[in-house]
């Protein structure tokens, strides 16, 4: 497999083509930016860090039966991915209320969340990734109604698999965001990324977090507690 040209660089990974059209590397950077790219810093390790954590985590919900994107681990930075034709909304789970649900209903932040909520937000960066419901992801045709329910479906499964594996490293898995694309059987997958940049983790205990709200409100030792997160699941780091 060759890498070739660069396909897209985006706010923390780049993706590139490889002689295999079904195939991409997604390259993980040290980038890491917070407020729709108004805060960004290189963190020491963090593209090394989330490419094995999400390498691990990808692999993990695989073995759960959710389709995902994982191919292989190329390097320490670098995944081979399924090409997919990605479908441009952000799925959101929340099971404890926390970020931008609190500033827009007012809600204290840890209140659990039973049943959990979802929300759909637009991949769109200019636009600040505005919340959108399904009737907006139809009628502007970014996915069809059974799209929309497989997202929905596979959203809920990976919170299942996710909240007890974090649950086993004494971690509470308050929120995350997940991107799907379609591969070339028409099957929604799972793809992008998970890792601390995108979802929310507390310990169990103290309620410290563990996740990027360390970069976004400048508490520091941000890629360390990643670091810790995936010992905490038996991934050495
Ligand atoms: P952003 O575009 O939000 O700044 P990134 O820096 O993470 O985000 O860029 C990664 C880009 O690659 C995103 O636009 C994402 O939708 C896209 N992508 C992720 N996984 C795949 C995949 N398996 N196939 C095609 N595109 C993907
Ligand atoms: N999230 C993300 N990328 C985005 C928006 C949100 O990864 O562009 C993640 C975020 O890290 C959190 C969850 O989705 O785990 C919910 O984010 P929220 O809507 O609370 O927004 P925020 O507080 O991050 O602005």
């Amino acid at each position: 497999m060759q890498k070739r040209n660069e396909l897209y660089r985006g706010k923390a990974k780049t993706v590139f083509h490889t002689d295999d059209p079904e195939l991409l590397i997604l390259e993980f950077r040290n980038d890491t930016s917070a407020f729709d790219g108004e805060k960004i810093e290189q963190l020491d390790r963090k593209g090394e860090v989330n490419n094995k954590f999400n390498h691990f985590i990808m692999n993990h919900l695989e073995q759960a039966g959710v389709k995902t994107q994982v191919n292989a681990l190329l390097s320490d930075t670098e995944s081979l991915v399924k090409k997919l034709d990605m479908i441009p909304v952000e799925c959101v789970v929340r099971n404890v209320a926390a970020g931008s649900l609190c500033r827009r209903l007012g809600v204290e932040e840890g209140m659990t969340l039973n049943p959990p909520t979802f929300e759909f937000f637009l991949k769109n960066d200019a636009l600040h990734d505005p919340m959108i419901n399904d009737y907006h992801i139809i009628s502007f045709g970014w996915a069809s109604e059974a799209q929309i329910a497989g997202m929905k479906a596979l959203t809920f499964k990976v919170n299942d698999v996710l909240t007890q594996l974090f649950d086993q490293g004494d971690m509470i898995l308050v929120d995350y965001k997940l991107e799907f694309g379609v591969d070339n059987e028409g099957n929604i997958v799972l793809g992008d990324e998970f890792t601390p940049d995108g979802c929310r983790l507390w310990d169990k205990t103290t309620r410290n977090k563990m996740d990027k709200d360390r970069f976004r409100q400048g508490l520091g030792s941000v890629v360390e507690t990643y670091i810790e997160v995936a010992n905490r699941l038996g991934l050495a780091l």
